[in-house]
């Protein structure tokens, strides 16, 4: 092989496109890391000769299937299963399944090539995976979603395993659905093991994992914070979403002495200037996790004003969070909080923020966490459930969180590391990118070419 052999980022990205045609979330998420690893790897030979990117952006397999189930009126109803085994070069594929209406192969190729990464830069032994169903839990009894779990495991069962690919929550996906699908497993299996994280308390989970994300999400913020002379001390704070992550980095930023002023859900956004409360977030967790609420429903318990159908961005605040879902904040939407004085961005959902509008925030020179290294704390947790599994043993909740505040703190230096630019600006992502890069780039070139 000629030693000058070179690819620019057009034709790399050509090739992607070509390979992978109509899926353009997953061409954006290599495209946005790309950009950074290409000029990197430029000086590298080993990485070249080795087809790093080339393969790390090539599943290792992608499993679909057919979940069959019967809904509460006796009709069989039937939707596609997904898992899409990214990559295993320092550990076993790990990574969140989804459910959700409109799931596509798309999102879950996007999101399996970012969680290996992520995974990478926890510093834990995970490779990197992700899978889910088209299916909606929300419209769905207790029973229904039973069945459909079962179902839907009856065949992942066969793919994973607590050395081969350990599944976890994410979108649609919480406490209950976890619960049934470990359960599954372990009748077919007949084997009790660490198969999936999230698990309850009471048959193998872990403390701190329901609010690692999102605890993590603003320990990423609370060191960019630091690293620039400042604190959440009074600051305002807009975040997105209404669930798992969005309420664990509403209660965090609220427990630092930051001021939270939104929470929204696909239908729109409460403002309450006053700020939420613990108590009123209490609320939240009850609407949201108990009763299945909407949003809305806190507007009139607070007496304040519900946007419906737009996205928080528009508000002024210091300091943003999405959390909800991918491209929720738009090139328009990332200008209008510029505009207003955001000085930071750290984001708890994956890929929430659209490509131009990130490189709206680094062209800025505001503090931008992106997902892979800000929510990294949720699967770092779901790692440290993984050993205790082994272990057969569990930490107390000051233990975990000490683990979790260290691999944050841990995960910024990387980031300060090989993001610093000669003005001193931290580019985050660009840091991100290549320190998740560079572990996992090293195991593959010490494996030779599998
Ligand atoms: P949940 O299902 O608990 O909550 C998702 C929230 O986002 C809900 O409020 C939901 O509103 C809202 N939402 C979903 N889709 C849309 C949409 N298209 N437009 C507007 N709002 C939407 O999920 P999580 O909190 O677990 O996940 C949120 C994000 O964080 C995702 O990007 C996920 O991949 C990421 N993440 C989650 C981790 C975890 O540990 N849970 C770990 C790392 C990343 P509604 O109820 O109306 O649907």
């Amino acid at each position: 092989m000629k030693e000058n052999r070179r690819c620019s980022l057009n034709q790399f990205m050509e090739g992607l496109i070509r390979r992978n045609p109509h899926e353009p979330e997953f061409q954006q998420a290599v495209d946005e890391v790309a950009a950074d690893i290409l000029p990197f790897i430029d000086d590298k030979y080993e990485y070249r000769k080795a087809m790093v990117l080339e393969r790390l952006t090539e599943a290792d397999r992608v499993i679909v299937f057919r979940v069959t189930w019967v809904d509460d009126e006796g009709y069989v109803r039937a939707n596609r299963g997904y898992r899409v085994q990214q990559n295993n070069s320092i550990g076993p594929y790990k990574g969140g399944i989804r459910f959700h209406r409109n799931l596509t192969l798309d999102t879950l190729k996007f999101l399996a090539f970012e969680q290996t990464l992520k995974n990478s830069l926890t510093g834990l032994p995970m490779g990197g995976a992700k899978g889910g169903a088209n299916f909606n839990p929300k419209d769905k009894s207790d029973d229904e979603v039973l069945r459909f779990c079962q179902s839907f495991m009856i065949e992942l069962s066969r793919h994973i395993g607590p050395n081969v690919d350990i599944p976890a929550g994410d979108i649609g996906v919480g406490a209950r659905e976890i619960s049934y699908m470990f359960a599954q497993y372990k009748r077919i299996n007949n084997e009790f093991s660490g198969v999936i994280t999230g698990k309850g308390i009471s048959f193998g989970g872990s403390m701190i994992r329901t609010e690692a994300t999102g605890y993590g999400c603003v320990y990423f913020m609370e060191d960019m914070l630091k690293e620039n002379g400042s604190s959440f001390e009074g600051k305002t704070a807009l975040v997105s979403g209404a669930g798992n992550v969005a309420q664990f980095t509403a209660e965090k930023i609220i427990e630092l002495g930051g001021k939270v002023l939104t929470l929204s859900d696909s239908s729109g956004f409460i403002h309450d200037s006053e700020g939420i409360t613990k108590e009123k977030l209490d609320y939240v967790k009850d609407l949201k996790n108990v009763r299945r609420g909407r949003i809305a429903e806190y507007a009139d318990e607070f007496d304040v004003t519900f946007y419906e159908g737009k996205k928080p961005w528009d508000i002024p605040a210091e300091l943003a969070f999405p959390c909800a879902t991918q491209n929720e904040i738009s090139a328009g939407d990332a200008r209008k909080l510029i505009e207003n004085g955001c000085i930071a961005v750290a984001e708890g959902a994956n890929m929430p923020t659209v490509k131009e509008g990130v490189d709206l925030f680094i062209g800025e020179k505001i503090l931008y966490a992106p997902s892979k290294a800000a929510n990294a704390g949720g699967v770092a947790v779901s790692g440290l459930e993984m050993t205790q599994n082994s272990m057969r043993m569990s930490w107390s909740r000051e233990e975990l969180d000490n683990h979790l505040r260290v691999i944050m703190r841990d995960i910024h230096a990387k980031c300060v590391d090989y993001g610093r630019e000669k003005d001193g600006y931290i580019n985050y992502r660009k840091g991100a990118n290549i320190a998740g890069f560079l572990k996992v780039a090293d195991a593959m070139v010490a494996c030779g070419p599998t």
